[in-house]
């Protein structure tokens, strides 16, 4: 339909210094400069997207998620691609989200993001809506961007990214990446998008999920049923590194580590985040049965020992989402036969299933079946859906109906109990077809069917604002942290939702104890969302960071911040951009970019303290006596420590005591917090902290942050999440 020929140019340090624009309303394919300011503001991977979705988007109006100015923007960073690096081949994406209304950013393995710098862009901008299904093809190999009618392709994820990549394969090598996302993305707000990477043990495309917050469904809103992206053979040359033999004398001491020491510590090799199952369920933070516990005596049947029976050829180290990763964690199950749905019967491989899926669509919904979970898995992902809010949103109208708040009335007729696997998978099939109350509502997510069931079926809204776990419009990922509190800031305080990619903290705070103080969690809430950041900015994935660390790291002055694999990532950014670094240039340059979407999420009318303050209080505690009850001498005893006298009071009563102590500390901590970033009362970033970032030299960004100087300090209620989140 549409073709460029462009010169494919030599990277230096790490950059192509160009990006790529595509505008499918008009067909335009354009080429635009990258400057030294935006590498110095921006570093890479999410920041330049962030900052071409900022320019590329209409500023006089709050713009929606389907509007034709919308964009999505794919990239990598300075340090994606290098093949002698663990974990150093992430893309990441971001769209204004369907679910919250604000930028997302989606951090995905696979080969995408290496194969687009290294056709010559470091990132790549899609905007407008095209009139048919076209796929995008960028051929790196002969320096040709091409837009093609997609009218011939299948629907499904995993039919088009293998009829794809043998299309548009010339070698064995295939090297190539495909992004799709299926044909429940198009009806669900939950959309996912798949990024394919080239199995070449298997013989086979696989592929990983940019999950969070429907940027599936704004690529099948614009008619793209996929984009490839084509490199027949990358190597560490082609990165233009400003020192190659320190990149390779870091990758291999990052690398070697970590071969020595995962057999030790947590077999990513052998069982992926599969080993987290059985470690969430006996510290009490495995979601079950829609977050209402952290354990259940079932659970065992998904933990890891089950999945290293299951996974093909697990452990042999065939299985990293980018060539060289020393973890090799992207396990999957080949010859998986699906027992319902359009693939009942076949043959199929399933990627994955990791922890997120294995508990939200497992024990959260009480589906203690590994086929089922794995079922599950390969749909959502075949159809374009994001497990995370998958399970999640199942969880809640699991309870809703288990409880009597629904029937089948207001399910379409779906019996959806606890455990009730195939009417869960009715559901996402009818995702997958727009019909039903799956392809008509559910796919909506947490926050719509809080409205839906109200105003339709009049179901308490208290109820479903304590229970449902979304927050910002998105789906909590899948830890219980009514325990730790500054998780609770972790999902809550962020800036696009509850998700694990910004702040990680349960294990740090709940288990290991490493921030005892409330300064000490307000300070993580400042550190650890910046230093994950990091990641994003670099086409970086963040297991090789902490999912294996040093021998000696607990001995170290700050081990949740794992100061070894800190100091390997300073010296890896220095040797490939040649710009000397130490440990804290790497915060340096997150908090711009930081800062920068906070102020981002203002301009979209959101990012104030308001949309912080509501976060559902199951997040935060007991919300039923049945709950209370189940951890009764937990909360006694808590209880005692502040003082209450609870002799004589019942249930009921200590459960409000309870849930009075925790809201107002959750107040508190957000006050700390913020103050630790340099933001005002009311989330903004003040003027002082956005000149210290150097970010003074944008002038909306300015105006912005001026026009909230002095904004009144918000009550001191919690609002609703409808107040909340407008
Ligand atoms: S650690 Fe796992 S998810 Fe990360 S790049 Fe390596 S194989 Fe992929």
């Amino acid at each position: 339909m549409k073709e460029l020929d462009y010169q494919v140019p030599d990277i230096k340090k790490g950059y192509a210094n160009q990006t790529l624009y595509v505008n499918l309303s008009d067909n335009r394919i354009e080429i635009k400069p990258v400057d030294d300011k935006m590498k110095e503001t921006f570093t890479g991977g999410k920041g330049f997207d962030l900052w071409l979705m900022w320019n590329g988007l209409p500023k006089d109006r709050i713009v929606k998620w389907d509007d034709p100015e919308n964009e999505i923007c794919i990239a990598t960073g300075p340090l994606g691609g290098v093949t002698q690096y663990p974990g150093a081949g992430k893309s990441i994406v971001t769209s204004i989200s369907p679910m919250t209304g604000i930028p997302i950013d989606s951090n995905v393995g696979g080969y995408a993001g290496p194969n687009l710098k290294f056709s010559g862009f470091d990132a790549m901008e899609i905007q407008g809506k095209a009139k048919r299904d076209v796929y995008i093809f960028i051929d790196g190999d002969h320096g040709k961007i091409e837009i093609h009618n997609a009218g011939d392709l299948p629907d499904t994820a995993y039919e088009i990214t293998r009829v794809l990549t043998d299309r548009h394969t010339e070698k064995e090598g295939k090297d190539m990446a495909v992004v799709t996302a299926g044909p429940a993305a198009e009806h669900a707000w939950m959309g996912c998008l798949n990024f394919s990477w080239w199995d070449m043990r298997r013989n086979l495309p696989r592929y990983k999920q940019a999950g969070r917050g429907g940027i599936g469904t704004v690529f099948r809103n614009k008619k793209i049923k996929a984009i490839i992206m084509k490199k027949e053979k990358i190597t560490l040359e082609m990165n233009g590194p400003a020192d190659i033999e320190a990149v390779k004398a870091v990758g291999r001491d990052h690398s070697g580590g970590i071969l020595k020491l995962d057999p030790k510590q947590n077999r990513m090799r052998v069982i992926g985040t599969g080993h987290l199952p059985s470690i969430m369920d006996e510290f009490d933070l495995l979601p079950t049965r829609n977050f209402r516990t952290g354990s259940d005596p079932e659970a065992k049947n998904l933990f890891g020992d089950v999945w290293e029976k299951i996974f093909t050829n697990a452990g042999k180290g065939w299985d990293g989402c980018w060539r060289p990763c020393a973890i090799n964690c992207s396990h999957c199950i080949e010859g998986f036969v699906p027992k319902t749905g359009p693939f009942k019967g076949k043959n199929v491989v399933v990627d994955g299933p990791e922890y997120e899926t294995i508990a939200g669509c497992g024990s959260n919904i009480a589906v203690f079946d590994p086929h089922y979970v794995a079922e599950l898995n390969f749909y959502c992902d075949a159809y374009g859906i994001d497990t995370i809010s998958f399970g999640t949103t199942m969880g809640f109208v699991m309870e809703l109906f288990e409880e009597g708040h629904i029937d089948e009335k207001a399910t379409g007729g779906h019996k959806l109990k606890w455990g009730s696997a195939e009417e869960t998978l009715a559901v996402l099939h009818e995702m997958a077809e727009g019909k039903g109350f799956g392809g008509e509502h559910f796919g909506k997510g947490t926050h719509y069917l809080k409205s839906y069931f109200g105003d339709k079926f009049g179901v308490n809204k208290q109820v479903m604002q304590d229970i449902g776990m979304e927050h910002k419009g998105l789906e909590y990922s899948e830890y219980v942290t009514k325990e730790s509190l500054a998780q609770q800031g972790g999902y809550g305080l962020t800036l696009k939702g509850p998700q694990h990619d910004e702040a990680w903290l349960i294990f740090l705070d709940q288990v290991h104890n490493y921030m005892p103080t409330f300064e000490d969690k307000a300070e993580a809430l400042h550190y650890f969302p910046n230093w994950r950041t990091w990641f994003g900015l670099n086409g970086l994935c963040k297991l090789p960071w902490n999912d294996v660390v040093p021998a000696d790291n607990s001995d170290t002055d700050e081990p949740a911040k794992v100061p070894g694999h800190v100091a390997f990532y300073a010296r890896f950014f220095e040797a490939m951009t040649g710009r000397s670094t130490k440990g804290d240039d790497l915060i340096a340059m997150s908090e711009k970019v930081y800062n920068f979407q906070r102020i981002f999420n203002i301009r979209q009318g959101k990012g104030l303290r308001i949309n912080d303050s509501y976060i559902p209080y199951r997040s935060a505690g007991p919300v039923t006596d049945w709950e209370y009850e189940s951890r009764a001498d937990r909360y006694n005893e808590q209880l005692k420590e502040i003082g209450v006298d609870i002799s004589g009071m019942n249930t009921t009563e200590k459960n409000k005591k309870l849930r009075e102590y925790r809201e107002e500390r959750y107040r508190l901590l957000a006050d700390a917090a913020y103050k630790r970033r340099g933001w005002t009362r009311n989330g903004v970033p003040t003027m002082d902290k956005v000149k210290k970032l150097g970010l003074d030299w944008i002038p909306e960004v300015v105006d912005i942050v001026k026009k909230h100087e002095g904004s009144d300090p918000p009550k001191d209620t919690l609002p609703t999440s409808d107040e909340a989140w407008k």
